[in-house]
């Protein structure tokens, strides 16, 4: 497997639509393997193909952990999934707000709006079609794939102009909110 170079903005493929997967093959294959390598390595919890340079409707996603009572990851609780062509077929009127990270705009964070649950269908990488049911954060990193790959990045979808913060910046924030808390 090979570790990709994942692309930063001002890369103009962050900014355009992708084609359909079309070809299921053995390129697919690899390409798909490199990308799950990849965003581990980097480390996310999602990668999109036009991240990496390629401008194809697919992406990799790989949903957070559950922690057992020592804070300790519980092994096989992480779910992978691979989604070419996907489609966002439902939405919830409710939002909920959430800070967003993106490999390609790295050293930011922001708060992002996003509805609270979502239903999708897409492709597996073997070109099976699938549906699922997603919430909060699950929702969240999906939509924020899928909108890679529309050309579309979390920054456009702040909640705010000021809710977009450096990574020093946001965790000196949080720290002054612990410490009011504690003064209280
Ligand atoms: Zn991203």
């Amino acid at each position: 497997m090979t570790i990709l170079d994942i692309v930063t903005l001002p890369h103009e493929l962050l900014r355009m639509k992708t084609e359909p997967v079309t070809q299921f093959g053995d390129e697919l294959q690899q390409l798909i393997d490199d990308m799950i390598e990849t965003m581990r390595e980097a480390p996310g919890v999602g990668l999109a193909a036009p991240q990496i340079g390629r401008s194809l409707r697919l992406a990799v996603v790989e949903t957070l952990p559950d922690y057992d009572e020592q804070g300790e990851e519980i092994e096989g609780t992480r779910d992978l999934y691979v989604i070419a062509n996907p489609e966002v077929v439902w939405t919830s009127r409710q939002e909920v707000a959430g800070i967003e990270g993106c490999l390609s705009i790295p050293g930011y964070l922001g708060e992002v709006f996003r509805p609270e649950e979502i239903r999708i269908k897409a492709q597996d990488r073997y070109g099976r079609s699938f549906k699922l049911r997603l919430h909060d954060w699950d929702a969240r990193i999906f939509l924020h794939e899928i909108d890679h790959l529309n050309g579309v990045l979390y920054i456009d979808r702040l909640t705010s102009k000021e809710n977009f913060w450096t990574e020093e910046e946001y965790v000196a924030m949080m720290e002054e909110e612990r410490g009011s808390e504690v003064a209280k």
